[in-house]
């Protein structure tokens, strides 16, 4: 009787626990890799940096002050980390979740205490939104903290879909080809600002935060309305990956693989000053013929031969 009993009920339990951790392990080592990654191709951290992580309490955030843990137990190089939370003042933000969970890590942490809440409210008329005063006060109050606790970067939590929902963006509204960068300098001049969750997609996000069951605080404590656009582009991107599996992969991929003569800005590439060269190059514009779009071969998938 008990053989059936394991043979039946408890070794499936078992193994379904089994591949849950299996399962688990390969997500902590893929979003290590990953961000292992952001950081190598674009030299985001170096030997000695102060990291502010900016923690505003939900998932991406979490995830990225986990992972950048992770990472700096077992980096090459020495760097800090040092995370930040602003207590925008919006109506019923539990201010104890961040502390407390900091203390509990045994992370060095500040919460900067400034209600732009009030000032956002004040400034911004009823219905209209409040996003852009919000997010640019919400800037120069990091940038000015990050000066004060001598960060030398700052990191913040974008992860790919950020990335491509915003590239998108662009595209459509502001008619520019132009995304969101891994690092760049902040706008007045005296900042490097990272995100080393470049590589990362929001689903893998999601089931991080699940598992490690961050304390997230909700974003619309400000009652604001969420960017409609954006989110569009998101539930865009999601039907793709669905219906298309590869062309998200493919679409982030192409933002890393940018060839100017085949664009048409001017300023990138000199089309005016275009001479023959003479010489034949197997690599050269085949200018008459159709591109072959081979679709993506994903893991799993056969490539069949006709
Ligand atoms: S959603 Fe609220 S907190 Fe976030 S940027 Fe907009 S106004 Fe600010």
């Amino acid at each position: 009787m008990s053989a059936i009993w394991i043979e039946d009920e408890v070794q499936p339990a078992a193994r379904a626990d089994f591949k849950i951790e299996r399962e688990t392990h390969k997500l902590e080592k893929r979003l290590c890799r990953q961000v292992g990654q952001a950081i190598v191709d674009f030299n985001m951290i170096e030997e000695g940096d102060k990291v502010m992580v900016c923690l505003s309490g939900g998932k991406d955030s979490y995830g990225l002050l986990d992972i950048l843990l992770k990472m700096k137990a077992r980096a090459p190089i020495h760097f800090d980390i040092i995370a930040v939370n602003l207590d925008q003042k919006q109506p019923g933000f539990p201010e104890h979740i961040l502390p407390e969970y900091l203390t509990k890590l045994g992370v060095p942490f500040h919460i900067e205490n400034q209600d732009t809440y009030s000032i956002v409210k004040d400034k911004i008329a009823p219905g209209k939104t409040m996003c852009s005063l919000c997010s640019r006060l919400r800037r120069g109050i990091l940038y000015r903290v990050a000066d004060e606790l001598g960060a030398t970067k700052i990191a913040l939590g974008h992860h790919r879909d950020d990335m491509l929902q915003t590239f998108l963006l662009n595209l459509f509204f502001a008619a520019k080809l132009k995304g969101m960068p891994p690092k760049l300098v902040s706008d007045d001049g005296r900042h490097i600002v990272i995100r080393p969750l470049a590589y990362v997609a929001e689903k893998d996000l999601i089931r991080w935060a699940e598992h490690k069951q961050f304390p997230i605080i909700p974003c619309t404590l400000c009652g604001s309305q969420e960017n409609l656009q954006r989110k569009q582009m998101g539930a865009m991107l999601r039907e793709w990956e669905k219906k298309h599996p590869g062309r998200i992969e493919n679409m982030f991929s192409a933002l890393q693989n940018i060839v100017p003569s085949h664009l048409m800005d001017g300023t990138r590439y000199d089309f005016k000053g275009l001479k023959v060269t003479g010489v034949a190059s197997e690599d050269g514009d085949k200018a008459f013929d159709e591109e072959d779009y081979a679709p993506p071969v994903l893991p799993g998938m056969q490539v069949v031969k006709l």
